[in-house]
């Protein structure tokens, strides 16, 4: 069989989930049946207090308040420090259901305790010009309802990965902040690593000749069974959208392509009690149209490992580790004459997290499109979707 052979007809019946893919390729997204359902249900009740076709535009050298949603480990761990960082951006507001841990790192961090805002009141972050966008860094079972009501509210918003829980979910999502003419961001950082986008450009550009293959993997153990993250409800899945997302959305992004079918595997241990809810490993191989494999792996239970590697007719390009918060690795391996040759690459360090924030708020600032926005999100869920299915019906699953 070749790269380019057509897939089982029976595979058709995923045709509505491809019908979505390819509805926002033409750049017009149009909701499923069941979006809409969903949708309708959470349809603005409310509009922004100043229409946004009446708002001044932002002066130059201005930096954007950005509210942050949740101040758990991510947060004060990766935010609010790259916050501190940017350039264009700055932390004016926080939001948390601890009053306690909000004024302490309201202190910590120069926010006005007027901008301190519970779960309850969030709404009223309207009537507050010091926020121009909402950054949430909740649970994943959460993001849809926060940037809902953030775009409600008429901000900007930047949300975490996975972008939500579901397809349908992400539809909410893009058409609140399609109706309150606001920005919609995920949060995917690999895109914004400086050595993950020399990758991309060495692909795109067929430095090392077309590429052929790509193996990929994100692994780690989860300790605490009683975590959100093992809560089907509140992460929406297991290893598969938490960390298999960054092998998923990275291949795409290198390749600037979408799959066109997808073969899966899941692996769960049956009796540890973290994976009552929710998946350990999936094993999942993605084939593009160009005739590129990618095989991917993520795990909850072994010891943390992130690799990337990108296979092409003349050279490859490494990343290990991959998708660490920092010091990610890049080496290329090439034939150099009659030998063969490997070397690191060195990229100006520049943080990811400083990257995709100051990212967005020049997006705004200059009211250009941002890179990730949360079409990308979606795509990516209804490409886990497949997967999953793939798994569980024991069969390849075509997009077309
Ligand atoms: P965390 O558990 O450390 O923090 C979650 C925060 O949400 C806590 O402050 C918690 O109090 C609050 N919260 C509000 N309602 C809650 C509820 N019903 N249940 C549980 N917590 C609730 O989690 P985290 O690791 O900071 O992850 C938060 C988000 O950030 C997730 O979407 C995750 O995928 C994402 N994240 C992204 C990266 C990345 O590299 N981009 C890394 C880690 C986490």
């Amino acid at each position: 069989m070749t790269d380019h052979q057509p897939l089982h007809p029976q595979d058709t019946a995923f045709n509505e989930d491809r019908r979505q893919l390819l509805r926002l390729a033409g750049g017009a997204l149009m909701l499923s049946a069941a979006g809409h359902a969903v949708a309708a249900q959470l349809a603005p009740t409310e509009k922004p207090s100043t229409p946004p076709e009446q708002r001044q535009p932002e002066p130059p050298g201005k930096r954007l308040g950005w509210a942050v949603v949740g101040l758990g480990e991510f947060a004060l761990g990766q935010v609010l420090p790259a916050l501190r960082e940017a350039k264009y951006s700055r932390l004016t507001a926080l939001v948390s259901g601890d009053p306690a841990k909000a004024r302490r790192v309201a202190d910590q961090h120069g926010v006005d305790p007027k901008n301190i805002y519970s779960y309850d009141n969030f709404d009223s972050i309207r009537d507050n010009p010091d926020i121009d966008v909402v950054y949430i860094v909740l649970p994943n079972g959460l993001h849809a309802e926060y940037s809902v009501r953030a775009s409600r509210a008429g901000k900007h918003v930047m949300t975490e990965k996975p972008m939500a829980t579901s397809p349908e979910e992400c539809e909410q999502m893009i058409q609140a902040a399609r109706a309150a003419n606001r920005k919609l961001m995920v949060a995917y950082r690999a895109q914004f690593e400086p050595r993950h986008v020399e990758v991309a450009r060495l692909t795109r550009t067929r430095a090392f000749g077309n590429p052929r293959a790509i193996t990929a993997e994100f692994v780690q153990n989860q300790g605490d069974p009683a975590q959100w993250r093992l809560d089907r409800n509140l992460a929406g899945g297991g290893s598969l959208p938490d960390i298999g997302l960054y092998p998923l959305n990275f291949s795409r992004f290198v390749l600037g392509e979408e799959p066109s079918a997808v073969m899966a595997h899941i692996s769960s241990p049956p009796n540890d009690p973290r994976f009552r809810e929710v998946e350990d490993r999936v094993a999942f191989t993605l084939h593009f149209p160009s005739g590129v494999i990618a095989h991917c792996l993520s795990g909850y239970s072994a010891h943390r490992s992130s690799r990337f590697r990108i296979m092409s007719e003349r050279g490859w390009a490494s990343l290990d580790p991959a998708f660490a918060y920092e010091r990610n690795r890049l080496t290329v391996g090439r034939r150099v004459g009659q030998q063969e040759g490997i070397e690191e690459r060195q990229v100006e360090d520049k943080s990811q997290f400083v990257l995709e924030i100051d990212h967005l708020s020049q997006a705004i600032l200059e009211n250009k499109p941002v890179k990730t926005p949360g079409e990308e999100g979606l795509r990516d869920h209804v490409l886990m979707r497949a997967i999953y299915r793939s798994a569980e019906e024991g069969r390849r699953i075509t997009l077309s």
